[in-house]
Order: C-alpha cells, then structure tokens, then sequence
C-alpha cells in the first residue's frame, strides 16, 4: 500500500498539552557544533561513545554521523524514572556496557540530565573500569533539580524547568519519534 502524507500523532488522551520548545533546526545546529567540538578535541584518538538508553537513541545517531573521527559504540541502560514523571531517586541498570573500556576515552551521552544521579552512578560504575578518561554530553541540561554536582562537557541545550518530549524523549512511551522538541504544560 502506498504511503500518504506523515501524520503526526495525535495526543494521547488524559496527556498534558505539548508546545513546541526547540525546533528541529535548532537540535540540529546544535549537533552539528557539538560533534564539532568532539571531533577537534578528539583528534588523533578513537573514543568510546557510550549511550544512555532509551531516550539518547535519536540524539545519539544524529550526534556520531556528524564526528569525523573513527569513534566506537556501545550502550548502557539506567532505569530511574519508571514510567513516572518524578524521579524515584534509585538508580538499577538493565543493560550494561558490552566493550571492554579500560584504557579506553569515554564520552558518555545522555538525553537528557535532570537530578543527575544517573549521570552520577553510571560515572561511578564505568570509572571502576579503568578508563583512560571520561567526558559527558547531554542533549538537554536541566538544571531545576539537580541534586548532585556534575560537569557536563558537551550540552547542547541548558532549560531552567518543566518536562519535555520528543527527538526521543518519551512521556510514557509516547512522543519520542517526533523531530522537534516540546515540553508539556
Ligand atoms: P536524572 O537521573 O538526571 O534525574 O534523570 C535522567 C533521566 O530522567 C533522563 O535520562 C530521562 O530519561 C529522564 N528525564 C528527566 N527529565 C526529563 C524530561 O524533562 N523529559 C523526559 N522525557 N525525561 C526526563
């Protein structure tokens, strides 16, 4: 069957109104810049970029096709929030990185960085390993209520508050294949 034009989903019943926040053409000047920066400082070495799952994928394929640096892959998923919207403050791990790491760069790169103990505990996990370094990139610094210091190397965007879906954020599963960035009200 052919296909006809693209729908854009429409909203869940029961779900908050989304706005748009960050338009397609902003995340991808922004990943252009930072893949810029990560190929510059970078150069003459192979890191290792380690996804966040879920909510990185999109960011993640955008961000390494723009590197022009050899860089390996490989990804670690962090559970914390559930299917809520508030952070249960624990943090269990359902997959866990695959490559061996010792000795190796390490770019950690996560969608979005809100407490930041996430962050914090998979720093803390990874760096048992011996890596020769680690840096961290985040898509989203939300900075409303970090609860742990964290130094986010490469950040594509900084946002004060509020939730926010879309270019693979979800808010319950819905939204994430949307191109543009919204946050609900
Ligand atoms: P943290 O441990 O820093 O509090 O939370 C990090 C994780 O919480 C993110 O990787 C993301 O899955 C989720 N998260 C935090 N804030 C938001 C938000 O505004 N929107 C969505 N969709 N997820 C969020």
């Amino acid at each position: 069957m052919p296909l006809t034009s693209f729908q854009q989903p429409t909203e869940p019943e029961g779900f908050l109104k989304k706005e748009l926040f960050i338009t397609k053409e902003a995340i991808r000047e922004r990943v252009v810049a930072l893949a810029s920066r990560i190929s510059a400082d970078y150069q003459g070495k192979e890191p290792v970029m380690v996804g966040v799952l879920n909510g990185v994928v999109i960011f993640f394929a955008d961000l390494v096709r723009e590197i022009s640096i050899p860089v390996k892959m490989d990804f670690i998923r962090a559970a914390s929030y559930g299917s809520r919207m508030d952070s249960c403050g624990s943090v269990t791990f359902t997959k866990d990185v695959e490559l061996s790491i010792e000795g190796q760069d390490l770019i950690l790169v996560e969608d979005i960085v809100d407490t930041g103990l996430t962050l914090a505990r998979i720093l803390e996990k990874l760096g048992e390993r011996a890596p020769r370094s680690i840096r961290t990139c985040a898509l989203i610094d939300k900075q409303e209520r970090r609860s742990v210091s964290i130094s986010i190397d490469y950040c594509g965007f900084t946002v004060e508050e509020g939730f926010i879906v879309g270019y693979g954020l979800d808010c319950r599963e819905a939204y994430r294949q949307l191109p543009d960035i919204y946050i609900l009200r």
